[in-house]
């Protein structure tokens, strides 16, 4: 089946830049003072300011899939879709993963409609270090897994989610849709929200951020890093928009974890357990994320613009680790034990399915 993708038309940038500011490092121009409803491009640099899909887009490169345009044009197409069929989130990932033809569509489907139940732990992390009304931004945000569990337990937040694809922002626009929240790019009220309940959606680049120095009070990234080509770039980005005190928090997967997780690809066939859990075969022609460790990571923090720096396993959920593992309901009691031991935490943050890092941003401020 052949789909005919329409062409992209420049869409008027409206009053939901509010705040934002040009991604480009020499620039930063904040771009709420300058809009006057017919701009596109920055008023200083003329970097290409956009809406795809009715969401800002700063970006001028695509991930490792499609080509800018292509991306775009994509994008407008699942939007259309779900617009003109009522497509629940889930379904417009399967339709999406039709029209790609990727192999590993069955892992990734199962991934996307758990990511909610997955990011409750993650919000759990964050939860008593945000304040009332704080800023909270997910860079990476995929689906929107854990913007709408966080808009669940915290309806104060103003939460941001980036993400490199718009057409994974479609979708959780969708899922945000399905919340009660009638746009991804303006402030909203859901049924059962506070007037402060606040999402944006924004296709950037997780290197050139479009928010002001330290703007944020808390920022998280699951599967993020795997798909970076330089991670320390990217936290030195996080250590210019995470204000002092605020908190970074990362979740990612171990190479040699043992659940079915899209983003765990195998990298070689040895020192790796069989997937116990995968029904899928880990071959595949497109691009395999590469994982990193903990101990990896943390190196990227070692700058004094960090005052602490810890790894442990994910603090994942029971309802999620259940899941993962196909129902094994005690899987997460053993974790739970675990998780309380030195060695064993050490063991587990190696060879566990999620590592987690937990940097706060230190008052003072020398790398800056
Ligand atoms: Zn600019």
């Amino acid at each position: 089946m052949v789909i005919k993708l329409p062409r992209v038309t420049k869409k008027r940038i409206r009053a939901d830049w509010d705040d934002l500011i040009c991604p480009e490092p020499s620039c930063w121009t904040p771009l709420d003072a300058r809009l006057d409803g017919s701009l596109n491009e920055c008023p200083r640099c003329g970097r290409l300011l956009t809406l795809t899909a009715g969401l800002p887009d700063v970006r001028d490169t695509s991930d490792r899939y499609l080509p800018l345009d292509a991306e775009r044009r994509r994008a407008e197409l699942l939007d259309t879709l779900a617009q003109r069929q009522h497509l629940s989130a889930l379904d417009l990932a399967r339709v999406y993963y039709a029209i790609t033809g990727d192999p590993r569509r069955e892992r990734f489907l199962a991934h996307l409609d758990r990511a909610e139940v997955r990011a409750e732990g993650l919000v759990s992390q964050i939860c008593e270090h945000v304040p009332y009304g704080g800023r909270v931004l997910e860079i990476g945000c995929g689906s929107g897994g854990f913007l709408a569990a966080a808009a669940r337990v915290r309806s104060d937040w103003r939460l941001e989610g980036v993400d490199l694809a718009s057409r994974w922002l479609v979708v959780a626009k969708r899922r945000l849709r399905e919340l009660g929240f009638v746009s991804g790019s303006t402030r909203t009220i859901g049924s059962g929200y506070t007037a402060r309940a606040s999402i944006r959606l924004i296709a950037a680049q997780a290197e050139r951020l479009p928010f002001r120095h330290g703007w944020f009070d808390a920022a998280v990234a699951d599967s993020l890093v795997e798909h970076l080509d330089d991670p320390q770039v990217v936290v030195t980005e996080l250590r210019r928009v995470v204000r002092p005190g605020g908190r970074v928090i990362l979740w990612s997967p171990n190479r040699r974890q043992w659940l079915d997780d899209p983003h765990g690809v195998r990298q070689s066939r040895s020192l790796r357990p069989p997937c116990i859990f995968s029904s899928a075969s880990p071959s595949s022609p497109f691009w395999k994320p590469r994982c990193r460790t903990a101990r990896e990571a943390a190196s990227w923090f070692d700058c004094s613009a960090w005052s602490s720096v810890v790894v442990q396993p994910a603090s994942v959920t029971r309802r999620w680790l259940s899941q993962a593992a196909h129902g094994w309901e005690r899987l997460h009691s053993v974790y739970a034990v675990a998780c309380r031991q030195s060695l064993l935490r050490s063991l587990l943050t190696e060879y566990g399915p999620l590592w987690q890092l937990t940097a706060i941003r230190s008052e003072s401020n020398p790398c800056r």
